[in-house]
């Protein structure tokens, strides 16, 4: 059964078809800037890149295109082969704990959630309707980012503030990055071989989040109302104390829409360091001297450390650290960082294991009292195989 992945931006749609229930991947690929100018899009098939430019007003010329190529190419003999589509949704609030199919009341709440996410919610609900016109017979699904994180008990994701203000005005910790806490953790009990477990799990990418997860179930997260909060990213800056923002405000004289794109888009990594946001750029910093790279790098990594320390007590130990997403899969130098930020717990770190990049791979040596591992993320691949789930 053909299974499509679906993560639609507000001028960019990407997407990832399967095989299910083999879960082998048919062909990949992104249009990008949709309703503007210049727009393309490229597609990869067995092993082979192709770059297109053509005018896509609408999401819609864009999923038309798609089922084309899909034909020309012969991955697909009708559009009725591709049974279910599933698409990434950032914010699903209180509302959803999980996937499901996609009703006009599903599509009311994510509309409702869109002030949570105002650039991502939206833009997925015109992706859902160009779908639904372009495959009308296809089971149409939602999975969120924030799902995962649901079970998160009361005194976890209420912050101390007026008691109201989550009822009223939904003010609370969700999280992100769900979608891949839930694969990497579910994929960490695979090769340990039982579910039993406590897991820690690092997304560190761009955006970057720490889950502690039991038994499967996630019970803190370190992302919050927003993806600001918890780890110091790439250009937000994570936890800080609150009252910064309304002096800063005031000496600044910048509007809270200002201010909100100085936590984004100009803190974390590139806030301190003053050169990048990317950590390859942070570590070239570090190789020539430079101090503010050095004190970006010990604050990001210190951060890393501190949240796994706290989820360590949280959950009363743990079976495995996990790291995944771009910095997490690829960066040795800031595992290694951590991990022997970590020895006082009697983490300890193999060389040589852990001189890898983007590989499912043990990086602790074996009297390591926890094992650390490298799981590379597949949101793509999660979000089709609940789709499957829901068309059986
Ligand atoms: P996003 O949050 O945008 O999905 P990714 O998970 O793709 O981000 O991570 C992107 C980040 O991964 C880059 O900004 C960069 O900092 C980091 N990264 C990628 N490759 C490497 C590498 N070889 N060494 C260190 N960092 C890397």
């Amino acid at each position: 059964m053909k299974i499509l992945s679906v993560n639609a931006g507000s001028s960019s749609l990407k997407f990832q078809l399967y095989e299910m229930p083999e879960e082998n991947a048919l062909v990949s690929g992104v249009f990008e800037r949709i309703g503007i100018d210049s727009s393309f899009y490229t597609i990869k098939f067995n092993g082979e890149k192709i770059k297109k430019e053509v005018d896509l007003p609408t999401h819609k010329d864009a999923f038309t295109i798609l089922l084309k190529e899909l034909m020309d190419l012969g991955i697909v003999k009708n559009l009725d082969e591709i049974k279910g589509v599933g698409h990434r949704i950032v914010q699903g609030g209180s509302y959803f704990d999980r996937t499901v199919v996609v009703d006009e009341d599903v599509i009311a709440k994510i509309d409702e959630l869109s002030a949570l996410a105002p650039l991502h919610n939206p833009a997925a609900i015109v992706g859902i309707r160009a779908s639904q016109e372009v495959m009308p017979n296809a089971v149409q699904t939602v999975v969120f980012d924030t799902a995962f994180h649901q079970t998160m008990p009361e005194e976890t994701y209420l912050y101390a503030l007026p008691y109201e203000w989550a009822s009223e005005y939904k003010i609370r910790r969700y999280g992100a990055h769900g979608t891949s806490h839930k694969y990497v953790s579910a994929r960490m009990n695979e090769i340990l071989g039982r579910n039993n477990t406590k897991l820690i799990t690092c997304h560190i990418g761009n955006g970057a989040s720490i889950s502690a997860v039991k038994d499967g179930k996630c019970i803190n997260t370190s992302m919050g109302l927003t993806p600001n909060a918890g780890l110091i990213m790439g250009s937000r800056c994570g936890d800080i104390d609150a009252t910064i923002v309304p002096y800063m405000m005031d000496k600044l004289k910048v509007n809270s829409k200002e201010m909100d794109t100085i936590l984004n888009k100009q803190s974390g990594l590139l806030g301190v360091s003053g050169i990048s946001s990317d950590s390859r750029d942070i570590e070239e910093g570090i190789s020539k001297g430079n101090h503010r790279c050095e004190l970006a790098q010990k604050m990001y990594v210190r951060r890393i450390i501190d949240y796994i320390a706290k989820y360590y007590v949280e959950l009363g130990g743990c079976d495995a650290i996990i790291f995944t997403a771009g910095v997490g899969e690829n960066s040795i130098s800031t595992r290694r960082e951590v991990l022997d930020g970590l020895s006082v717990l009697g983490v300890k770190v193999d060389e040589e294991r852990n001189n890898v990049r983007g590989k499912e791979t043990l990086i602790t040596s074996d009297d390591s009292s926890i094992p650390a591992y490298i799981v590379p993320t597949d949101e793509e691949l999660m979000i089709a195989r609940d789709t499957y789930n829901l068309c059986i």
